[in-house]
């Protein structure tokens, strides 16, 4: 029932059934939240609901006798959100709900821990006006105002720890934080415990629609229709003396996957600490000393857990004087790593299927398998040189480098400025979020293994350093101070730092970094697969990827070593070899500038003479990395001005390398200038004009082609038409290159066999497929110009309206990175329809940016395409995303 009660709330049910000890409480389902998000009231019912359920609360045997509001032996609860997915600390959660200055006393004589009753209200109070009442910082250099009370608390009376506030202190912190209540709301702090559930309840459905769990569910592509639960939960008690704590567990390790017990313990603490990472955790292994029984105990739950829910369980639990308490159950967030070690160790135990494996795993997430590290040699004189600052938690794994911003703002600025940043703070919080995405990696003073900067670093595949308590920081002069066994040294905004994110340590200054073990295995060849834990991982799911998927995966790729690096990493083709990439190699440019500064087909054709011999060898270096893999040569598509000098200066320098007059070089440039280049003589368009330059390119793809079947290799390629809008423009372009080509494998005297088709990528070409198709062997959509065409915005503009169509919804995502099914996908089937009617069987492809997306591969999937072409490096990420649409379709 995870749609209605939230993930935590299901968690919460299912593990009640199991018979595991979670305290008695109960669920409001998510569409009460709906209900009074759209009007601004709460549900008829849900009040005497909320009445009836904490009557059978009470009476529950383990509840003995507390009833909510009742000074003698008051009932506490916590209020907390939870939607169908998680959110990590995006909504609103209030603890100790229903204490006031009569139930306080209740509290104390009940646990006869006078200590923990006022702890728990003095933090009531200051999470009620967080949360409730919104009593926040007041600016970006400000404290939050309750942790400011607490510090001058512990100034005064001359210690270091929470923990070490003696009663009085405490009861002078709650007489003043409700005097900042009243201060800064005008009201006194809300005193009957019914004033308050209510208040909390409100907050949480309102936390729903807050601008930071808004942009969390774009980021992620969460529905804003689906509300939160609201879990109304007994209390129990972490901070009940040294008998007692609080923590979080995973049953395998987030960041590596290991399996085994992880995660972080405090003793004598509630569940906030743990998770707002405001202190530094110890790790669980506290745990077992501490606690041996409970540790043995809280072993065994958690493999119960797991093996109940067939995944890596991340477990909140606290214990109140020696009793353990489960307080929620979730699959936990992980690594790619981790997440590709789990699930094959899983399949390994028999707990899962590779088919489940599949599904299980983010597509995205293989990226992490092809970041980079640091040059272990560049790090090792960098510690050598004294530059290694200090050592903190390795929360997200990778190398970072960037320079040092305090402000999740200016980390959104500067990336868009085209600085590369981390993000260093105290701690962050989900207000952070676009700033954390601007960032190479995020660097903490305070927080475990399980605070925000480490979830949210592990999620979004980031380099995470947290809890690193050297550091201090003055927000106000933009520094940070970090302290070393020589000293302390102080770093400003703008300075250079790398984070190891698998080590944990901070090193000053820029790093070099290194492929990653999976690049060197498969890739640079440097590295043997048995010699890398990661590549066993890797390799396996991509194995089951393989055997699953339907869609063949090829490369966009022009060069050889790129064309290497595909094959090696899965590709099965190129999709897409951009011939004018080809252009602008030294000794290449000039005769290409030769060729379009002619102004009579006699010397173009001269030029285009000088340009044969250098793509065709570039032709062969790429057939012969591609061992007779089909490979897809797209004619010349760019505007011709792109290939000329843009200023004086380089008409000058054009003009002495050439020999030819600046003035002529000058008037060539005005004659080719366009008001529109993306919509002008490009594509298809420059062959109809100048069909010499299809023919020099037919020719060089065919005598390389013929060139390496001739050495005894295997060559298959297939020229492909870009631009093309209808019929005619195909049929007269194929005829030149087919011409072309049989005549020089007639020449040649090879066996060879080789197709012509064309890209669709204008919308007339999609409309009208059905006549193109007679004239071409396959199909390609080039979905950036179709997106670009379709939508009549121009991809290079689109930054500029993205931000505010994606706020006011008229996009739900980047039409340029997943296909806009609607629109750009409608005319891609009935391309494929049309096409295949008039030609049954045709071959069809994707090799726009899309093709490396998981979404628009699941699209691809449900067209029938017979493959996608996306980046070298992508092509695991589309592997995989294949394979999962594949599964999907069948089931
Ligand atoms: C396309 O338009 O999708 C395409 C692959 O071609 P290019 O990006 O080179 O225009
Ligand atoms: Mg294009």
């Amino acid at each position: 029932m995870r749609d209605r009660l939230g993930g935590k709330g299901a968690g919460l049910a299912e593990m009640t059934n199991l018979g595991l000890p979670v305290p008695p409480g109960f669920t409001i389902s998510s569409e009460m939240c709906i209900d009074f998000v759209r009007t601004g009231t709460f549900p008829v019912g849900l009040r005497e609901s909320v009445g009836a359920a904490f009557d059978r609360m009470g009476n529950l045997a383990s509840m003995a006798g507390r009833r909510f509001g009742d000074p003698e032996n008051p009932l506490l609860v916590s209020v907390r959100s939870g939607a169908r997915q998680s959110m990590p600390g995006m909504m609103d959660t209030i603890l100790n709900l229903g204490l006031n200055d009569a139930t306080v006393d209740g509290l104390a004589m009940r646990t006869g821990n006078a200590r923990t009753a006022w702890d728990c209200y003095r933090r009531f109070i200051s999470m009620f006006g967080s949360v409730v009442l919104d009593m926040k910082a007041l600016s970006r250099d400000e404290i939050d105002p309750f942790d400011e009370l607490l510090d001058r608390a512990k100034e005064e009376a001359g210690v270091t720890e929470d923990s070490e506030l003696d009663v009085p202190a405490l009861r002078k912190l709650v007489a003043a934080s409700k005097a900042l209540v009243l201060a800064r709301t005008g009201q006194p702090f809300p005193a009957d415990p019914h004033d308050q559930l209510w208040a909390a309840i409100e907050a949480v459905f309102r936390s729903w629609n807050t601008p930071r769990a808004v942009a969390y569910r774009q980021y992620y592509r969460m529905s804003d229709d689906w509300g939160t639960a609201v879990n109304v939960q007994a209390m129990v008690f972490g901070n009940s003396g040294s008998d007692s704590g609080t923590g979080v567990v995973f049953s395998r390790d987030s960041v590596s996957g290991r399996k085994g017990l992880f995660g972080d313990f405090f003793e004598n603490g509630q569940g906030e600490d743990v998770v707002a990472g405001k202190r530094t955790a110890p790790s669980i292994d506290s745990l077992r000393e501490a606690f041996p029984v409970v540790y043995e105990e809280l072993h065994a739950l958690t493999t119960k857990l797991e093996l109940h829910y067939r995944d890596m369980q991340d477990i909140e639990f606290t214990i109140e004087h020696g009793r353990l308490f489960v307080l929620q159950t979730r699959s936990g967030k992980r690594t790619g790593f981790a997440a590709a070690r789990i699930a094959v160790e899983m399949v390994e135990e028999g707990m899962i299927s590779p088919e489940e494996a599949i599904m299980r795993l983010d597509p995205e997430s293989l990226d992490q398998f092809m970041s980079p590290l640091f040059d272990p040699e560049a790090k090792r004189r960098g510690i050598r040189e004294g530059r290694l600052l200090a050592k903190g938690l390795p929360a997200g794994p990778g190398a970072a480098s960037g320079q040092i911003v305090f402000f999740a703002d200016e980390a959104e600025k500067r990336r868009r400025a085209g600085h590369q940043v981390v993000l260093a703070r105290h701690e962050t919080s989900p207000d952070d979020i676009h700033g954390m995405k601007a960032s190479e990696g995020f660097l903490t003073a305070f927080g475990g293994m399980s605070s925000h900067a480490a979830l949210v670093a592990r999620q979004m595949g980031k380099v995470a350093i947290v809890g690193c308590s050297s550091l201090s920081f003055d927000y106000g002069a933009r520094t940070m101070k970090v302290s070393t066994p020589e000293g302390s040294r102080t770093f400003h905004d703008g300075e250079w730092i790398s984070l190891d994110g698998f080590t944990g340590e901070v090193i000053e200054g820029q790093l070099e970094t290194y492929d990653s073990e999976v690049v060197r295995v498969l890739v640079r060849g440097d590295l043997a697969g048995d010699a890398s834990q990661d590549f066993r991982w890797f390799a396996k799911i991509m194995d089951w990827a393989d055997e699953f998927r339907r869609l063949g995966v090829r490369a966009n790729a022009d060069q050889p070593d790129q064309a290497q690096a595909a094959v090696q990493l899965g590709g099965q083709g190129i999709g897409l070899c951009r011939t004018e990439h080809m252009f602008f190699g030294p000794g290449k440019i000039e005769a290409m500038q030769r060729m379009i500064l002619a102004d009579n087909e006699v010397d173009r054709r001269e030029a285009l003479g000088a340009l044969l011999p250098l793509q065709q060898a570039d032709f062969r270096g790429i057939f012969e990395a591609m061992a007779g893999r089909p490979v897809t040569i797209r004619t010349l598509d760019p505007p011709l001005h792109e290939f000329l000098p843009h200023d004086e200066e380089g008409v000058e320098e054009l003009s002495r390398a050439l020999e030819i007059d600046a003035e002529k070089i000058r008037s060539r440039i005005d004659a080719l200038s366009e008001s529109n280049p993306m919509l002008g003589h490009r594509g298809c368009r420059l062959g109809i004009s100048y069909p010499e330059i299809t023919e020099m390119q037919a020719r060089a793809i065919l005598e390389a082609a013929c060139d390496v079947v001739e050495s005894g290799g295997n060559a298959a390629p297939e020229i492909m038409i870009p631009l093309v809008g209808s019929a005619r423009e195909l049929e007269l372009q194929a005829g030149l290159v087919r011409k072309l080509a049989d005549e020089t494998i007639a020449r040649r005297g090879v066996r060879l066999s080789y197709l012509v088709g064309t890209m669709i990528e204008v919308p007339r070409g999609a409309l009208t497929a059905g006549e193109i198709a007679p004239a071409a062997e396959f199909f390609s959509f080039g979905t950036n110009d179709l997106t670009q065409t379709t939508f009549g915005l121009s991809r290079d503009d689109v930054p500029k309206v993205l931000e505010s169509y994606l706020d006011q919804k008229i996009f739900s995502v980047d039409p340029f990175v997943s296909i806009d099914r609607p629109g750009v996908g409608r005319l891609m089937r009935i391309a494929v329809e049309d096409g295949r009617a008039s030609r049954p069987g045709l071959k069809i492809g994707i090799c726009g940016e899309h093709g490396g997306d998981p979404e628009s591969v699941e699209f691809c999937e449900e067209l029938g395409l017979d493959y996608v072409s996306c980046s070298p490096f992508r092509i695991p990420v589309a592997r995989l995303a294949a394979a999962q649409a594949a599964i999907r379709a069948r089931q």
